[in-house]
């Protein structure tokens, strides 16, 4: 017996325990493993390669925006750190110190960075002394540590990979249009390619990122009823330009504190595609970054290796040749069956079938990984069919996050509908809100719902803050969060 024989009956089923299947999936599809130090995964080939192509995607919208990349170390001095007072308090309980030097113990702790804003405004003191030297708009991919104590794969790990961009403006409007414009390209990026439908906007000031003026953010509901934070973009005004002394000389002839934003989105991003999309029988990953779109499986009978092998060879290298990531799985140790059901796990969305009998047809059978539609179509269009039917799961994909979410938006009009809702259904609840801190504790004390983000509508007249009754400033929703 092949060892991967039971494979799939491993996997707890999606709709009995979500939090079990989630972590099953990961493992059995080998996206990634635990590794010797708790809290640190290992990233596998597929899962990585998932990784690679929403990076490679993200850096063509980032250069296409005028970014571009850098490097910076990996080490922060402590007192680097603390030069910005609420950005170290914000992150002081997570970040790992690193005290020695082979036996030496170091005269000044460093920081393993946790997000870079100390060590990149730093140089960008040295860098920017004129309003010529302006705008800076630098990305890097690079790896960060924030010590946490619960941890799930993608979702929430000690080291994590991400994308952070830095940027230093002129003047206010430009850095507010920056922190803007990345917030719409994450929102394009999360629709388009990771078929994930989110909620672009702002966060309030208990949410907001350490050292911000504001942070916007994109907000998605998982299948658990629990929103996932998917990217953040935020305006950091002068503060971070205050404390790095970054100065430069504008129009004018006078200096001036440059203004600048961050951004970023990390490997949690594989999470949310991982969560949006699969089901009972494993992951199903949108074509647009899936490792392999489609996956051919020969239909193995007779002398299958003499007449089928060379038809599914001479497909895959055509389909290749029009951009298609295929794979063709011609091992013979597994059954036709047996495969069928372990690429439907590892979510490739297109299952092409050719046998015997399909080559006398002159057709090739496709299978949607999705509703499992099983197509019949001629050997001679299908590469154009098998384009036509990605593009189409890939909506597919979308479609059916997007009337998830909108099934599962409720409004409260109160605090006990709102605990209510959260209580039974989960789910995003839209809400009136006063603006106050006070009430928005209360609201995550009750039910454990926080505001994931304040939405651009005003609240009709009359609506009441869902917290103390008093006249809404805002309309927000409230969900609980991963
Ligand atoms: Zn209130």
């Amino acid at each position: 017996m092949n060892k991967k024989d039971d494979f799939i009956t491993q996997i707890t089923k999606r709709s009995e325990d979500f939090s079990r299947w989630y972590v099953d999936v990961i493992r059995r599809a080998e996206l990634a493993d635990y590794s010797p130090m708790k809290g640190v995964m290992v990233i596998r080939p597929y899962g990585y390669e998932i990784w690679e192509l929403m990076k490679e995607q993200l850096d063509r919208m980032f250069k296409a925006t005028g970014h571009r990349n850098a490097y910076f170390p990996l080490f922060i001095p402590e007192s680097f750190l603390k030069k910005e007072a609420e950005h170290v308090e914000g992150f002081a309980p997570e970040v790992a110190w690193v005290t020695m030097g082979g036996n030496e113990v170091l005269e000044e702790r460093y920081a393993i960075r946790p997000t870079s804003e100390a060590i990149i405004c730093s140089m960008y003191a040295r860098w920017i002394s004129s309003w010529r030297d302006l705008p800076v708009l630098i990305n890097q991919w690079a790896n960060v540590v924030r010590w946490e104590k619960v941890t799930r794969p993608f979702l929430r790990t000690t080291e994590f990979l991400w994308q952070e961009g830095h940027t230093v403006h002129a003047t206010a409007a430009e850095a507010q249009e920056e922190t803007l414009r990345i917030l719409e390209v994450y929102r394009t990026f999360a629709e388009e390619y990771l078929a994930l439908p989110v909620i672009a906007g702002l966060k309030t000031d208990a949410e907001k990122f350490a050292g911000a003026v504001s942070t916007y953010c994109i907000e998605a509901l998982m299948p658990d009823g629990r929103a996932l934070q998917a990217g953040t973009s935020h305006n950091l005004g002068q503060n971070f330009s205050r404390a790095f002394n970054i100065r430069f000389e504008n129009r004018d002839q006078e200096l001036e504190f440059g203004w600048g934003t961050s951004w970023g989105v990390s490997t949690r991003l594989v999470g949310a595609v991982i969560m949006a999309h699969g089901d009972d029988s494993g992951l199903i990953i949108p074509p647009r970054v899936a490792p392999f779109q489609a996956v051919i499986i020969p239909i193995s009978r007779g002398d299958w290796k003499e007449t089928v092998l060379p038809e599914a060879t001479m497909l895959q290298q055509e389909l290749q040749a029009a951009g298609i990531r295929v794979h063709l799985d011609d091992r013979d140790t597994n059954t036709p069956g047996w495969k069928f059901s372990e690429w439907e796990m590892r979510g490739v969305p297109l299952r092409v079938e050719i046998g015997p009998k399909d080559i006398e047809k002159k057709q090739v059978v496709l299978v949607n990984r999705l509703n499992r539609e099983k197509s019949f179509v001629s050997r001679e269009n299908c590469v154009a069919e098998i384009g036509r039917k990605l593009d189409e799961i890939q909506a597919m994909l979308f479609e059916r996050a997007l009337r998830f979410r909108q099934e599962n938006t409720r409004d409260a009009a109160d605090s006990d509908s709102l605990a209510d809702i959260i209580e039974k259904q989960r789910g995003l609840v839209r809400a009136a809100w006063c603006g106050s801190a006070d009430c928005e504790a209360r609201v995550k004390e009750k039910t454990k719902a926080t505001i994931r983000v304040i939405l651009e509508e005003t609240p009709p007249s009359g609506a009441a803050c869902a917290a103390c009754g008093k006249p809404g400033k805002h309309m927000v929703l409230f969900a609980r969060s991963y």
